[in-house]
């Protein structure tokens, strides 16, 4: 009955193991993903960066306004990656850009990704 027991204790020890290694494997692929995810952020932050010094750098040969340039890369390239922003859970609307939309849809973000759209 003893060594029944004793079975019993160092079999279910065992499942233990193969869960938590299971879990440590699915941790590790888990901070994987996350680091993957930064680094593209970081990546697409820096490109954003040098696109918006780009156009907003003053060229005084070139009369249109900021604003003018700004409405310019949103088209195209530029809604493309506000697009994708918004499907990463990010707000692109004037009043909450770059927060998370916590899994919401946003009215604002839609009618915005709408008319860069049409
Ligand atoms: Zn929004």
């Amino acid at each position: 009955m003893k060594d029944r027991n004793f079975l019993d204790t160092v079999m279910e020890f065992e499942q233990q193991l193969e869960t938590l290694q299971q879990q440590y494997i699915d941790l590790k692929k888990y901070v994987a993903q996350m680091v993957e995810d930064h680094q593209a952020i970081q990546t697409e932050n820096l490109h954003l960066r040098r696109r918006l010094e780009e156009l907003l750098s003053t060229d005084p040969t070139d009369e249109s306004s900021n604003e003018e340039k700004v409405s310019l890369l949103d088209i195209g390239e530029g809604y493309d990656n506000l697009a994708r922003l918004y499907q990463e859970g990010f707000h692109v609307c004037h009043v909450h850009f770059g927060g998370s939309r916590k899994g919401e849809d946003c009215l604002f973000c839609l009618s915005f990704l709408n008319k860069q759209n049409a």
